[in-house]
């Protein structure tokens, strides 16, 4: 048996972080490879380090004075190795950064450096190896992770060492310079040390215990989601339910290796389960969770006795030309609408009904703005009859007019369009139709 767990900023934040932490490791013997985020925030109005190294590079960049903004980088990490009375002193590795700063390196460089100095601390705390990210996770010259030379690189790598602590976030680019993932990235190299150490189970260590069912900020107390499906989890994360970096599943969906997202302040908590597929899936709730997103429009064509095919072919290419992404598609015999998210329409509309004129020559068309989508994801929609029903009459019921309706043909989730102001309201419909 072999874990790998990758712990978030906030897990790392202080001394008493790292102390629970530790704890965590310590408590069970497979727990041997630990991916490290930088220090995040103590209290809600804290600075990610992180943002302080991209404010540095942002001085230096302006050719203005970076020591007040470094001191208080130091001060981080001083008062966490002082704190946890380490004999260990990180000042030429300060001493390193700051010039390197000063003296214009990469923006990539510099916010990495956050992940590479706590994992120093945690690898010296821990007593465990300190594997730098640089040396075993690539990526191509176009800037695209290198999934098979990473993985091949990382297992050589892990194999040497029995226990160690690697820097989340980046990697090194073709020509040696540092690259990191987007924002969030640690969550990534946790999943590609997970396969490249082909361990069983790779343990997301956060501050909430577990994925909730719905945003807690629009339902009241959702409940925890206990297992969702990777699949389950893509539908839920592309419409904004945030637990984990959107690309952190590929890498262990190679090998099927199950995530587990755990709470570090709350170590008991079973958190939420990812897994590859459920097969005894027998006292489970229909639907997993529900999510939703503002800002989308509505684009109707009609036009007597289209054919389909040609018609929609034309106008998804008018549409891709201005680089206008379509997330839904709803048919009528003689219509045809896109869903598209308005942001991406915006300032393209009088080009784009031209080039409709043009292609089609629609007899009607109509945008409509300000809808909201809602995604109710779930399994065991697949089994049990009228759960489309349910979720329609809970809107009806609420008051709430439907705009579109799209069900994905695996069955996998019910999306439905309303108008923006009734978002709230549908969502708390459906949530309590299910939750009770
Ligand atoms: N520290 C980085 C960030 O703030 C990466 C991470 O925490 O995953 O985005």
């Amino acid at each position: 048996m072999l874990k790998v767990l990758k712990f978030g900023g906030s897990s790392l934040a202080d001394a008493e972080q790292f102390r629970k932490v530790a704890q965590i490791v310590k408590s069970e013997d497979e727990r041997r490879y630990v991916v490290a985020s930088a220090p995040g925030k103590r209290y809600s109005d804290d600075i990610k380090v992180t943002d302080m190294l991209y404010d540095c590079f942002r001085l230096a960049s302006k050719k203005q004075n970076i020591d007040e903004a470094f001191k208080k980088i130091e001060d981080r990490y001083n008062s966490i190795i002082s704190d946890l009375e380490l004999d260990f002193s990180l000042n030429d590795e300060f001493e390193k950064i700051k010039m390197a700063i000063v003296h214009h390196a990469g923006e990539d460089y510099v916010a990495s450096r956050g992940e590479y100095l706590n994992s120093m601390i945690l690898a010296a705390y821990l007593g465990y190896d300190f594997i730098d990210a640089e040396s075993a996770i690539f990526f191509f010259e176009n800037g695209s992770f290198d999934a098979e030379k990473t993985n091949q690189v990382m297992a050589e790598t892990l194999a040497e060492h029995e226990r160690a602590v690697i820097p989340g976030f980046y990697g090194v680019m073709p020509n040696g310079t540092i690259k990191t993932f987007s924002r969030g990235g640690s969550d990534i190299t946790g999943s590609i040390v997970a396969r490249a150490a082909k361990a069983d189970i790779y343990e997301n260590w956060t501050d909430v215990s577990g994925m909730l069912m719905a945003d807690p900020r629009l339902i009241e107390n959702p409940k925890t989601i206990d297992v969702i499906t990777y699949q389950e989890l893509r539908e839920l994360a592309y419409m904004g339910a945030t637990v984990l970096h959107e690309d952190a599943i590929f890498p262990v969906r190679v090998s099927d290796i199950p995530i587990n997202i755990r709470n570090t302040n709350e170590p008991t908590a079973n958190g939420t389960l990812i897994v590859p597929e459920i097969t005894d899936d027998s006292n489970d709730t229909i639907i997993t969770g529900i999510a939703g997103k503002k800002g989308f429009s509505t684009i109707t064509l009609e036009k007597d006795q289209m054919k389909k095919g040609v018609f929609l072919a034309e106008v998804l290419r008018s549409l891709m030309h201005r680089d206008i992404n379509v997330e839904h598609i709803p048919t009528g015999i003689d219509t045809v609408s896109l869903v598209v998210p308005t942001a991406s329409l915006e300032g393209k509309e009088d080009d784009l009904l031209a080039s409709f004129d043009r292609r089609v020559n629609p007899d009607n068309v109509v945008i409509t703005n300000g809808l909201a989508l809602i995604a109710v994801v779930g399994r065991g929609m697949v089994k049990s009859k009228g759960t489309a029903g349910k979720v329609f009459k809970a809107i009806g019921e609420a008051g709430v007019n439907i705009k579109m309706i799209d069900q994905g043909s695996g069955e996998l989730n019910i999306i439905v369009a309303v108008e923006e102001k009734d978002y709230i309201t549908a969502l708390k419909a459906i949530y309590s139709a299910f939750m009770g």
